[in-house]
């Protein structure tokens, strides 16, 4: 596990005006400028609209851009999208793919997970795919069946050599944006248990590689307990991305 690098991805959701997000991205170059790359990758992952300024203010940085979403169609009549390699244009590294908020109020389903990913990887960049289970879910003690139906379904059709490079993201839907988090050891019991998923589908060589974020009120004074279980390659963070402090802490934290 020590050999993976961690990933820590920032999502501003729909927040951040190009201004607003310019001076966010500037402040956390400055914070960041100090962290050994080859272990901790930062990315942030702005709304649409600021990739390609937010793309040219982080030139020279190695701070990577992702993109919150894409559509799974090269171009056409599809109003209101946007292509995966219109977002590698710009500069983008990363898209996020299968967001539970997109679960939860744009009807994805692990068909168009799929699909997305598909696009993604076509366009040559790297798929963070978000999969977590609800609190009934939890309750009704489905977390590793709900998880492990969405990352089969994300998956479906991938080769090993590709899957290598993917991310995935652990979201708990109970605790993203409600500042209730997975403890360590209930994060790293999924993060293991999706780990050997991985081993079953394809091999461990595969499996080893594969980044596993967490995401889920990650905030700095609980991340690097978090960051420290074996198999938490980084963080997805949302709410407290938003704050370069806050993010430039959680990346130091790791
Ligand atoms: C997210 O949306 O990916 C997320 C983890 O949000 P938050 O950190 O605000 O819970």
């Amino acid at each position: 596990a020590q050999a993976r690098r961690k990933l820590i991805a920032g999502n501003w959701k729909m927040n951040k005006t190009i201004p607003e997000g310019l001076a966010l991205v500037r402040e956390l170059k400055g914070l960041v400028a100090s962290l050994p790359g080859d272990r901790v990758e930062l990315a942030v992952a702005p709304p649409f609209l600021s990739l390609q300024a937010v793309a040219k203010e982080l030139e020279g940085s190695a701070v990577k851009l992702a993109a919150q979403n894409c559509h799974w169609e090269a171009s056409g009549a599809y109003t209101g999208e946007v292509s995966a390699q219109m977002l590698k244009d710009v500069g983008c590294a990363y898209v996020i793919v299968g967001h539970s908020e997109r679960r939860q109020y744009f009807g994805e389903t692990d068909e168009t997970v799929n699909k997305r990913t598909r696009a993604v990887v076509g366009a040559g960049m790297s798929p963070i795919i978000c999969v977590g289970e609800t609190l009934a879910e939890r309750e009704a003690n489905r977390t590793l069946e709900v998880v492990e139906r969405q990352v089969a379904g994300a998956l479906k059709g991938f080769q090993a050599a590709e899957v290598a490079g993917f991310v995935l993201a652990y979201e708990p839907v109970w605790a993203i944006g409600t500042g209730r988090t997975a403890t360590s050891a209930q994060a790293q019991e999924v993060h293991r248990a999706l780990r050997e998923q991985l081993v079953r589908l394809y091999d461990r060589g595969t499996a080893d590689r594969v980044l596993i974020q967490y995401g889920g009120s990650v905030k700095p004074d609980n991340a690097a307990e978090l960051l420290g279980q074996p198999d938490v390659d980084g963080a997805l963070v949302g709410g407290a991305s938003l704050k370069a402090g806050d993010f430039a802490a959680i990346a130091k934290g790791g």
